[in-house]
Parts: structure tokens; sequence; C-alpha cells
């Protein structure tokens, strides 16, 4: 064992799980590819003013979560935590208002947050995410909760919800504020220290603490969707009308606020009962002034973002299906100078055709190549000894059944593949 270990609260996704991611990238990539949705690979880093600036000084993604570092020309750079905000730095600085709007983006990759690691919770995790930049209209907002919920349906995935909740704009956020803290006022030093600390900086927040002293005083607290200006409420509104049309369910949640501040009227969650606290398998919404607050013209945007490590936790338990595991098709036994010479010729040969093969490298003698075959999970194995050779031909071994043929050896490529499609 080596002493060196991976950091606290990160992982290694092993074969035995990276198949499974591959299926739900791919899966992701087709609904992408059905909603019109392009790929993009963005920067793991980027400056740390980004973060800053886009996601909110006083979020506790900026204030405590993220791993910032100078690179060795002085420049204060951050591990992206999360893609909104590269997405927004990516369509402004690319001229993508020069595109047709809304432009629609999605990647997939690895995120970092300084969190505390529990089930569903790493400090490294992926993220699917899709974004729409460049348009008001709810039903951008209606098309990203159902890309969501296509996505899961797709992925085969029970029994989750859709809650909804509009945290409104610039012009009607500071009066519910100032209701809020009203609220709360009497009740300061019930609250938990984080939201007392919130208080004054960010009392939006108070409202999703899970702490059951400060969840019981928010039980009535002043409601975001009461305090929606017309332009919100109107909106809203849209948004609830798209998700009927679609026969999408879903609820309210007053308390769903969400930990960025770039959000602007819909917020939404997809959550599932199977995860525990760490409930959410994504969350997204809108976030109209992002791309103002990192210095670009006003730009409406709406997205969603889905936990990787999440939804295959999710799909574990549920039993979901993740295709066909890849496995070994054909292994090729060889001992001797000369067989091992041919044997690499027939792996080329099947490999060219598309008929997954492997041999032993380790000079294993025949039984430990049986045995190194059944291991592997091979489908048959081609045994190519002396007398084979001399007669060109083969035998082939079909490791379930355990029956074995001799073929010609020019006929070992069509009687695989006839065999794997049987
Ligand atoms: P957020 O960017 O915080 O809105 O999170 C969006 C989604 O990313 C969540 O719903 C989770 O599925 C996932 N997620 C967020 N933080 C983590 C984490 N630390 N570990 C694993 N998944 C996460």
């Amino acid at each position: 064992m080596v002493s060196i270990k991976a950091p606290r609260g990160v992982r290694d996704i092993l074969p035995e799980e990276s198949w499974k991611w591959a299926f739900v990238l791919k899966t992701a990539s087709e609904v992408a590819q059905d909603f019109n949705y392009k790929e993009v690979h963005l920067p793991i880093f980027e400056q740390t003013e980004l973060f800053a600036r886009g996601v909110g000084s006083t979020t506790d993604v900026v204030e405590k979560e993220m791993y910032i570092f100078e690179d060795r020309g002085g420049r204060s750079l951050t591990l992206r935590p999360e893609l909104s905000a590269s997405m927004v730095r990516s369509y402004l600085e690319n001229r993508m208002d020069q595109r047709p709007q809304p432009v629609k983006l999605w990647s997939a990759g690895p995120m970092f947050r300084y969190e505390r690691p529990q089930k569903g919770r790493y400090r490294q995790f992926w993220q699917l995410d899709f974004e729409a930049i460049g348009s008001q209209d709810p039903y951008v907002d209606v098309e990203v909760i159902a890309l969501s919920v296509e996505l899961f349906k797709r992925l085969g995935m029970r029994g989750l919800d859709v809650v909804i909740n509009s945290v409104g704009c610039p012009v009607c956020r500071p009066v519910h504020k100032e209701a809020l803290q009203k609220f709360l006022e009497p009740h300061l030093e019930e609250l938990c220290p984080t939201c007392r600390s919130r208080y004054n900086r960010n009392p939006l927040r108070i409202l999703d603490c899970k702490n059951p002293t400060c969840r019981a005083i928010t039980e009535n607290a002043p409601k975001t969707i009461s305090y929606l200006c017309p332009e919100c409420k109107e909106h809203f509104e849209g948004l609830k009308v798209g998700l009927d049309v679609l026969g999408l369910h879903y609820s309210i949640d007053n308390r769903l606020v969400r930990g960025l501040d770039y959000y602007t009227k819909t917020a939404y969650e997809v959550i599932s009962g199977d995860l525990g606290a760490q409930n959410a398998v994504c969350g997204g919404g809108r976030y109209d002034n992002l791309a103002e607050a990192i210095g670009g013209k006003h730009t409406p945007g709406v997205g969603f973002a889905a936990g990787l490590e999440r939804i295959v936790l999710t799909m574990e338990q549920q039993g979901c299906s993740f295709g066909k595991e890849p496995s070994l098709e054909v292994f090729v036994v060889a001992l001797g100078d000369f067989e091992r010479k041919e044997a690499l010729k027939l792996m080329q040969e099947f490999r060219i055709e598309g008929i997954s093969s492997d041999m032993d490298f380790n000079g294993k003698s025949f039984k430990g190549q049986m045995k190194l075959a059944n291991q592997l999970g091979a489908a048959c194995v081609c045994i190519l000894g002396e007398e084979e050779i001399k007669a060109k031909k083969i035998s082939i071994k079909d490791m379930v059944t355990g029956e074995q043929v001799e073929v010609p050896k020019e006929e070992a490529v069509t009687f695989i593949k006839k065999k794997l499609t049987e």
C-alpha cells in the first residue's frame, strides 16, 4: 500500500463504476441533442474574481468553499466551484450575443468545493450543466426543467419531485428582505450562529437552514412569492403555465432560495427521497443579472446543474439499469514464442473488426491463462496450440457452455461475430 492517499473528500472512479458514469454522460448528450443544447468544454480554473463577483461574495461557496491559489505569475485563480459563471463568462468573451438567441450550451466535468464530506457530498464532484443564455421567456425556464426531468426519466430514476420558487429580482427582493428582517428581528438570539451571521448579509438563506429551531422560527416568515414585482409575478405565472402545459408535476417550496446570489426569478430543484440529507439531484434557476455582475451587458439566462455522483448513487439505490456493462469478448490463449506471435496477430485482427480481445502478458501456464480468461469475464477463449497452428485452425471455447469447437483460422472472425450475436 502506498502511504500517500487521495486528499480528503475526493474519490477515485474505478472501472466498476466508470462505465456507469459513461452511460449517464451518453444519455445526457442524447438529451442535449434532442433539446438542441451544444456541448462546450470550459477551463477548470478561472480568475477568482469571476466567482467572487458572479456567485456573490457573501455566499457560502465564495466565503468558505473555494480552492483559491496564486499561480507563478501572482494571479489569483480558483478551481471552479460551479459552471454557470464560467458559461456566462465564455458567452460574453466569445461574443455569443452575435449568435441566434438564446445560446444553449451544456458541459460536464469536475467542480471543487471545500465542504465537509458526507454521503453524496465531495470536495471534487462532477456536474452536468445546462444553460440557456439570452432569453427572458419563462418557457425557457420550463424547457430547462423539462430537460432535467427528461434526463432523469431516461435514466430510469423514480420518485423524483420538482420543487419551484421565485426569488424575485433587484426590484422586489429588497422589499422582501426588509420584511424578512423585520419578521426575524425578535428571534435573532434564537437563530443558529450561521443564520445570525446571515441576518444582515444574506437573510434569504435563513429560509433554507436545516436547523429545527431556525425552521420553526421561519415557518410563517414572509414568502418571496408574496413580494414579487409585477414583472416577476408574470414570469412566475408563465413558468407555472408552461409546466402545466407539459403536464410536469411540481410543488412550490417557499424555502427554496438556493445558495448562490445570482439567482433571480425562478429557482428550482429536483429532489430524491433516496438521497438523505443531500437530497437535491439537480438545482438551477434564472440568473438575469449574472452577466452584468461580471462586467458584461445585461443578458438573461437560466440553467441547472446536476451532480453526477448523486445521479449514479440514486440510480444504484433504485436498481436502475446502466445498459450493458462492457465486457471482454475473446481471450487468446497461447504458449511458446511462435504461438504468441500468432496470438498477437489474431488479437489484432479481432480488434480491427471491433471484437474486444486480450491475452496474457505475464508468461502464465495454459491453466493460468484459462483462469485469467475466466477472471476477465471473456465470453470465449481462442486456443492457439502448436497443432492448431500447423492445421491452420483455432480451437474456440464458449466460456458459458464450456463447448469447444475447431474452426479454420480464416473463419475465426466470422464465427466469433456470429457467436456474440446469438
Ligand atoms: P449547486 O451548484 O450547489 O446548485 O448544486 C447543483 C447540484 O450539484 C446539486 O444538486 C448536487 O447534485 C450537486 N452537488 C453540489 N455540491 C456537491 C458536492 N459537494 N458533492 C457532490 N455533489 C454536489
